[in-house]
């Protein structure tokens, strides 16, 4: 008997090399990138593939790293020249950050090319790119179930037109609270998310750090996941893209329509991953997670968020 084929999940975005600063420590050629976190915290759920860009610097042992986690790299390019840098410097809060340097290197070229048999992935995630690249990527694309993007401040002022052509395909738009803010005009998160969802998206995430994660749906539901009480945030970088690899890896996964209970759900798996992410730096904690891990960490959210033993009489 044939088992079905399980659904694959394409991230196409930056593959990076970061120089971390935060008020405790500095790290150097960190490797980073928001396709390669999406994808470390995607693939312990569902088949993951990733279309990116790298240059010869990129170092070896991470390619081993994400192979080793079952990525699929074929729509990776290796081309000459250096791989994208970016610098940040985490504030003393640890939510906030000031981006220091930004070098596009080999990115500057790039153009997502899909290899022939990733043009049937069912579920896709258009981490943070120029949206005119994410609209090369669903023209390659036969006919995904499910669309999930992110985008940045960057492109919210600079190229807002081809920002607004991709947001209309889109089934679920995953943004922090100052991108939504700054797309919809909006200063309330609420005012904020009803206007966004107007511009064509059906469901809107809006990422809050340490404040956790809002779900809004076009019915008007709302959802809220905490973020993990931890007490120590070794590096917060890459925590939204750990989140949306959760949240796009379960329901690909499980390969589920977004509904009302598969998105609470896919938030608790978002929200696990960022808390895993944040506590080492780079995809370290990412990389070195067993199942058991993922599953007593879902579990401890349940037991946060749980009111069933509190009464109003
Ligand atoms: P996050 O902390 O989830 O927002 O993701 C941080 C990652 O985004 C870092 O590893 C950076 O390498 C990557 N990044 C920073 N700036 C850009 C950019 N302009 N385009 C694409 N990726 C970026």
């Amino acid at each position: 008997m044939n088992t079905p084929k399980r659904p694959e999940l394409l991230v196409v975005g930056s593959v990076a090399i970061d120089w971390i600063i935060t008020p405790k420590a500095v790290r150097e050629e960190s490797v980073g990138g928001s396709a390669t976190y999406f994808a470390m915290a995607a693939s312990f759920f569902a088949p993951t593939r990733l279309v990116g860009v790298v240059g010869e610097d990129f170092p070896a042992a991470t390619v081993d790293d994400l192979k080793g986690a079952g990525v699929d790299l074929e729509g990776l390019e290796v081309v000459a020249g250096k791989t994208f840098r970016w610098k940040g410097r985490y504030h003393e809060n640890m939510n906030d950050r000031t981006t220091l340097e930004t070098h596009l290197n080999v990115f500057e070229q790039f153009e997502p090319k899909l290899p022939a048999r990733y043009r049937g992935s069912e579920y896709l995630f258009l981490a943070n790119i120029q949206p005119a690249l994410q609209r090369q990527v669903f023209e390659q694309l036969s006919e995904p179930r499910l669309v999930g993007m992110d985008t940045m401040n960057l492109w919210i002022n600079t190229t807002r037109d081809d920002l607004l052509a991709v947001l209309r395909k889109v089934d679920v738009l995953m943004v922090n609270d100052e991108e939504a803010r700054q797309l919809s005009g909006q200063e309330n998160l609420v005012k904020a998310a009803r206007a966004i969802l107007k511009l064509g998206p059906r469901n809107l995430v809006i990422k809050r750090g340490e404040y956790g994660a809002l779900l809004f749906d076009r019915d008007g539901d709302i959802f809220v996941a905490p973020a993990l009480p931890l007490e120590e945030v070794v590096d917060p970088t890459g925590a939204g893209d750990s989140f949306a690899g959760g949240f796009m890896g379960y329901l690909a996964g499980q390969g589920v329509e977004p509904s009302g209970s598969t998105l609470r759900t896919a938030m608790i798996c978002g929200s696990v991953m960022a808390s895993f992410c944040v506590e080492g730096f780079s995809y370290d904690r990412l990389r070195d997670l067993e199942i058991d891990d993922v599953q007593e960490r879902f579990d401890q959210f349940a037991r946060l968020t749980d009111f069933s033993r509190a009464s109003l009489t």
